[in-house]
């Protein structure tokens, strides 16, 4: 029986800010205050708590934080005019505008208008567009989040067998990429996918970001294979209250995968931790450094 090891993103995350700090404390010196505006329409209370973690994080890294607040009602073109203000604004190197937006807000067009520099979200279609043709991209968080512990667990995955569960343009897609770019052959399975036990027993590194609690069973996964689960899912306790899940069968998986991200403490810091990365990114690039 294999031993499993549980790949603590909690602690990768924890690094991966220190390093970045570092670095924006050396800017700093230089005169470059990396620079986040993060926008909010509405009260959805999970975006809230995302967007007060990305605020305190933010600051934490020595990085300027502003923070926009809009309520529910917003038109989209009041939407629109304040993305196109903090494109012009030099203070501001990286925009996220938290999803999900209001029903009557298109959210398309709210992230098309957003300047590609600053996409620190990655979903710009300049970026998603870069990342597929293979050139320098700001990339989603989630995902590279995803490949950045899988290579520091595994090293090289140059060869190895990739199956992402999953084809969201935030997710599965982008995560597809950069595996492909990390040399992977990589599947792309989704809810059309004939046999999806099948095609994930092929997998070295099987990526679950499907939103359907523990549906990779134990029984899908390769002996060895590495783990990757993005999914965040909360369901109710027997004794009464709530917990959160993954999309993989946690416990099913031990002692036949190889290594497993927990849920919490896997994906979900990983991704606040690379957005900070992308806007240090965004920043030394619209300064000219890089
Ligand atoms: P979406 O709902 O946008 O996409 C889900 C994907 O899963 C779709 O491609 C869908 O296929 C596929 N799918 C759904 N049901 C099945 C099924 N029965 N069998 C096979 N495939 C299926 O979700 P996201 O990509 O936005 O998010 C996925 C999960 O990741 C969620 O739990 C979300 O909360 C979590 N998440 C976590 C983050 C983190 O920081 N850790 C960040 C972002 C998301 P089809 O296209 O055919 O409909």
């Amino acid at each position: 029986m294999t031993q499993t090891r549980i790949i603590d993103g909690k602690a990768v995350a924890a690094e991966l800010r220190g390093e970045i700090a570092r670095e924006v404390a050396g800017l700093k010196a230089r005169g470059l205050v990396p620079g986040l505006a993060v926008v909010l329409v509405g009260e959805d209370p999970a975006s809230q708590v995302y967007v007060r973690n990305k605020g305190a994080q933010t600051l934490e890294c020595g990085m300027a934080s502003f923070e926009h607040k809009l309520p529910a009602d917003t038109a989209e073109a009041d939407l629109l005019a304040l993305v196109q203000r903090l494109n012009a604004d030099p203070a501001v190197h990286g925009i996220l505008v938290q999803l999900p937006l209001p029903g009557h807000i298109d959210s398309m067009k709210v992230l098309s208008t957003i300047d590609p520099a600053k996409d620190v979200d990655g979903f710009h279609v300049v970026n998603a567009g870069r990342l597929a043709v293979g050139l320098d991209a700001l990339v989603p968080c989630t995902p590279l989040g995803c490949v950045i512990l899988l290579k520091r667990e595994l090293g090289s995955l140059a060869g190895l067998k990739a199956v992402v569960v999953g084809r969201s343009n935030i997710v599965g897609k982008p995560a597809a990429q950069l595996l492909l770019k990390e040399d992977c052959t990589v599947t792309i399975a989704h809810s059309r996918t004939r046999d999806l036990p099948g095609e994930c027993r092929t997998a070295d590194i099987l990526v679950a970001a499907v939103g359907r609690p523990e549906m990779v069973r134990g029984d899908w996964i390769k002996p060895g294979a590495t783990v990757i689960d993005v999914g965040i899912n909360r369901i109710a306790k027997p004794e009464g209250g709530t917990r959160l899940v993954g999309d993989v069968a946690f416990a099913e998986a031990q002692g036949i995968a190889g290594r497993i991200t927990p849920v919490p403490g896997g994906v979900g810091p990983m991704t606040i931790a690379c957005l900070l990365q992308n806007t240090l990114t965004a920043a030394k690039r619209q300064a000219g450094l890089g």
